[in-house]
């Protein structure tokens, strides 16, 4: 595998600073939080963390600006998304930029989350004339029956360090033409796209005339996102992270009757069928698996493979891991960026010992890369392991490209293995045979919120909704009709005759 050479913290530093400034966020440097690179594992700037005075003063501000927000027509809701997806568009070159900073993706897909953005603000324009509520026959003659949406309150969001910008403008664009307010904390590891994003909002806000206080950013760690878990004001608490975050999350906002939206961890596979196309799996594989260093929810973690074809395929996979660039995410030739932290790293060698231990047999990669030029990052080769059971760290998300692969008889087999899993979220299957294909697609097949034919199981556009079921906690975010959970519906009777009909036929007085 080859090695891109890494730039220094301080080019790193120095290019964020010209990325923020092109953008127009002045950096104000405190205490509390650091804003740090997995490019090399050291830290940027110290920043100031959000005081629970802070946190209130948001809410109440977001709080008060629901309060006309609400009653704004939405498609005038929409000219602020048009607004902050054109300044997305300006800026998406320093946006990246920052992506690759803070999280480490590689420039193509740190562009590809800003062009996400863009994606969901066009959605969301559109979505403010179609906020459709449906008319319903009623049974009593002189009555109609309708169903109307209205906004909800204040959105918490609450998001995970790998899709640092694009979770936020899934979340916001569309809570913002719903007639939601938004109150955001992002992963306390990504805070300078953060600063960029509520900033090119901020301005989007004034130059409409929209209440300031419809979004608010509050940085910290994960002791800000309970007080937003906890405020009975905050109507809905959109969370994206791992299950456990969610395990905490959820039961807390159900105990004060608060609705969630969790967007949690994945343990995604594709069923590769004797009749599937290798020429597109092969490709389509190795992005699933280790494109973003294995750092997507919906990365494929587990392959499994018809016993006919499992040797020739583990033989392509494991060519084409050698040939992949792993190093420096701004070099465009890198194809694999570092992981998130030492401790991910650490995460990755524990469940590859654990699985060597349950019989699994490395094939390809798994070292730790360029330790002597960043001893503080973490790069890693991406890693095909085999093994003949799906024991119980194959059962679990380990945020890391660890690729797992299993082998089957038959499809009823690969099914049952692909669903044994407590997670849901995405799902793929690679075949020509359409029949096959409708099984896995089928009420019978694939138990996930995501499940492609021909394609990997990352990489969702932005017009589907989006999230998983079981362990993923459930939610759907981004397009289709997610819009529905950031809105209340309300059914309307209306009596337009001069009768008292009771429905049911129930007679009284
Ligand atoms: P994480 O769970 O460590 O943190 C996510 C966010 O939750 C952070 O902002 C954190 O501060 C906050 N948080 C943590 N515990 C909290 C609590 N008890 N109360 C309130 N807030 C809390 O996740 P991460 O490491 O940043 O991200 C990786 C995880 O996110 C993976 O499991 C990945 O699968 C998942 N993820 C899921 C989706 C999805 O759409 N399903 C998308 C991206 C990431």
């Amino acid at each position: 595998m080859t090695r891109t050479a890494l730039p220094t913290t301080d080019d790193l530093r120095a290019r964020a600073r010209a990325a923020l400034k092109n953008i127009g966020v002045d950096v104000a440097e405190g205490a509390g939080l650091h804003a740090r690179t997995p490019l090399t594992g050291e830290d940027l700037f110290g920043l100031s963390a959000a005081t629970d005075g802070d946190t209130e003063a948001a809410v109440a501000a977001a709080r008060a600006a629901f309060l006309t927000w609400r009653t704004t027509p939405a498609p005038r809701r929409g000219e602020l998304v048009r607004r902050m997806g054109q300044l997305l568009r300006d800026h998406k070159s320093d946006l990246a930029d920052l992506v690759t900073i803070e999280a480490g993706k590689i420039r193509s897909e740190a562009l590809g989350e800003i062009q996400e953005m863009i994606d969901i603000c066009d959605f969301a324009v559109g979505l403010s004339r179609q906020l459709y509520g449906r008319t319903i026959a009623s049974e009593r003659p002189g009555h109609r029956l309708a169903e109307t949406w209205h906004p909800l309150g204040v959105v918490g969001v609450i998001s995970a360090f790998n899709f640092p910008a694009a979770v936020w403008s899934w979340n916001t664009a569309v809570a913002l033409v719903c007639g939601d307010t938004v109150v955001w904390k992002p992963s306390e590891r990504t805070p300078l796209i953060s600063l960029a994003c509520d900033h090119l909002l901020a301005r989007a806000v004034e130059e409409v005339g929209a209440p300031s206080g419809v979004h608010r950013l509050l940085l910290g760690d994960r002791a800000v996102g309970e007080k937003l878990v906890d405020d009975p004001r905050v109507a809905l608490v959109s969370a994206t992270g791992s299950t456990r975050m969610g395990r905490e999350v959820g039961p807390r906002v159900a105990a004060r009757f608060g609705r969630s939206l969790l967007e949690l961890g994945g343990n995604n596979a594709a069923i590769v069928t004797p009749s599937a196309d290798l020429d597109l799996a092969v490709p389509a594989i190795v992005f699933a698996a280790a494109g973003t260093a294995g750092q997507r929810c919906t990365t494929l973690r587990r392959l499994i493979v018809h016993r006919g074809i499992a040797d020739t395929l583990v033989e392509r996979l494991t060519a084409a891991y050698a040939e992949l660039p792993i190093g420096n995410p701004f070099d465009d030739t890198t194809l694999v960026g570092p992981l998130i932290s030492v401790t991910a790293l650490d995460a990755m060698r524990g469940a590859l010992t654990r699985v060597q231990a349950e019989g699994g047999e490395i094939v390809a990669g798994g070292n730790r890369c360029l330790a002597e030029a960043a001893p503080e990052a973490a790069y890693a080769e991406p890693v095909l392991v085999r093994v003949t059971e799906q024991t119980d760290v194959v059962r679990e998300e380990t945020f890391a490209p660890i690729l797992y692969v299993l082998t089957y008889d038959t499809l009823d087999e690969a099914i049952a293995l692909h669903n044994d899993v407590p997670q849901g979220l995405s799902s793929s299957i690679f075949t020509r045979d359409q029949q096959e294909a409708e099984i896995f697609l089928s009420a019978a097949g694939s138990d996930c919120g995501i499940a492609n034919v021909n394609i990997g199981t990352s990489g969702a556009e932005i017009g589907g909704a989006f999230g998983g079921e079981k362990d993923t906690g459930g939610g759907r975010e981004s397009g289709s009709d997610a819009w529905k959970s950031y809105m209340r519906s309300a059914t309307n009777t209306i009596n337009y005759s001069s009768e008292l009909n009771l429905a049911q036929g129930v007679s009284f007085l």
